[in-house]
């Protein structure tokens, strides 16, 4: 099974994105986490991301791209994956469609976790990682509203997508999800 997972800041993504890839025992291909990884390690990659990230500012497309190419490469894919902060700009989007095909992979599902604009703000100024400041909170919404959205319409357009209301509990959502993902799973 291999899913893409979108949705807001504070739309409960990546709490999802841990249940389901238990689910399905497939890996979660996170870019925020390989980057956190990548920065904490002071490679070159994660020194070119630190300002981009501590900003709130997406990291540009070009080394988003070679990262999740190289997790592509890795010998435990083949069971499938689940992507999560991931695409998130219409370049990224053109860019795994391009990858999957290149690679004879097919994305099986993209989910949209959809919630309003004041559960994002209410869920995030909860939110207690240092990185999440007021400033940066603010930025990141402005970036989802101008270069995330867009790839909605584009999954829309391309795949078969599957839309939950994410604005209900934690368990509400992740049952939405099971029941949703399952006649999308031809594995
Ligand atoms: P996240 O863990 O998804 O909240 O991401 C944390 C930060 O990593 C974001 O604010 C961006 O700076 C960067 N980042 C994560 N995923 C991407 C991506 N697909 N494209 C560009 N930047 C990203």
């Amino acid at each position: 099974m291999r899913i893409v997972l979108l949705g807001a800041p504070g739309s409960g993504k990546g709490t999802q994105a841990t249940l389901l890839k238990e689910m399905y025992g497939i890996p979660h291909i996170s870019t925020g986490e390989i980057l956190r990884a990548e920065v904490a390690a002071e490679s070159e990659l994660g020194q070119k991301a630190e300002t981009y990230m501590q900003a709130g500012e997406l990291v540009p497309d070009g080394l988003i791209l070679e990262m999740v190419e190289e997790r592509l490469k890795q010998p435990d894919i083949r069971r499938g994956w689940l992507m999560d902060g991931f695409p998130c700009t219409l370049p990224q989007a053109e860019g795994l469609r391009e990858m999957t095909e290149r690679i004879g992979q097919r994305v099986d599902a993209a989910v949209i976790l959809r919630v309003s604009h004041e559960v994002i703000a209410k869920r995030l100024s909860g939110r207690t990682r240092e990185a999440d400041g007021p400033a940066v909170v603010r930025k990141r919404i402005e970036v989802f509203e101008s270069q995330t959205r867009p790839v909605f319409d584009f999954f829309r357009a391309h795949y078969e997508v599957l839309e939950i209301d994410a604005a209900r509990t934690i368990d509400q959502v992740t049952e939405a999800l099971r029941v949703g993902l399952d006649r999308f799973d031809h594995s």
